[in-house]
């Protein structure tokens, strides 16, 4: 029993060096436990029929909605190219998760990159924003986050991402606008240039 306490209360730093200690409680039901204290606190019965498996089926939503945090599961392969001009990637659904409020916000990403030499599958681009998005964020820094991380991966000229989301702790509660969308933007190297910008601007249109 002593031993459970231990394992289970290792402090955050520990965790985070050793990487075992998260994986293992994530393997061991820890986050239903919680989810079925949840449950219990607004009200309800976690153990009738209905909720009963609830904490589970929440425990592994949470592994996939928060798969931002692991390494991902696909390589970020890069091939020799000699293109120069725009690469573009329009509208690419993402989801990720406020950090005030824990609660999903949903949109689409517009990215632009200028190779330097290589370039990245285009379906690795998909895959890299949807699973970097997938974390506890606010909008403004999952902007500057995903293209930095595009940055030294792929070590392109220029890069820049336009992103448009709607936040669901917005639209269903406080001040409850759902309908708002926040867009927001970085630029990156040639992209600083307005020829450059300006083209990307066009193409996404
Ligand atoms: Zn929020």
């Amino acid at each position: 029993m002593k031993f459970k306490v231990f394992k289970y209360y290792y402090p955050d730093y520990f965790c985070r060096y050793f990487g075992l200690v998260r994986k293992k409680y994530m393997e061991d039901n820890r986050i239903a436990d919680k989810i079925r204290e949840i449950i219990y606190m607004i009200g309800d019965n976690p153990e009738r029929s209905g909720l009963i498996e609830t904490p589970l089926r929440v425990e592994s939503a949470y592994k996939e909605w928060f798969k931002g945090y692991r390494e991902p599961d696909f390589e970020m392969k890069t091939f020799d190219s000699k293109y120069s001009g725009i690469i573009t990637r329009k509208q690419i659904p993402f989801q990720s998760f406020c950090e005030h409020h824990m609660a999903i916000y949903t949109g689409f990403i517009d990215f632009g990159y200028m190779p330097n030499g290589n370039v990245l599958g285009i379906s690795k681009i998909i895959r890299f924003f949807q699973h970097y998005s997938a974390r506890l964020t606010i909008q403004e820094d999952l902007t500057d986050f995903l293209i930095d991380k595009f940055y030294n991966i792929v070590k392109p000229k220029g890069a820049v991402i336009i992103i448009r989301a709607f936040h669901t702790c917005e639209g269903s509660r406080g001040v409850r606008v759902p309908n708002v969308t926040t867009i927001t933007s970085s630029v990156r190297g040639s992209f600083m240039e307005d020829s450059i910008l300006n083209e990307f601007l066009s193409l996404i249109k």
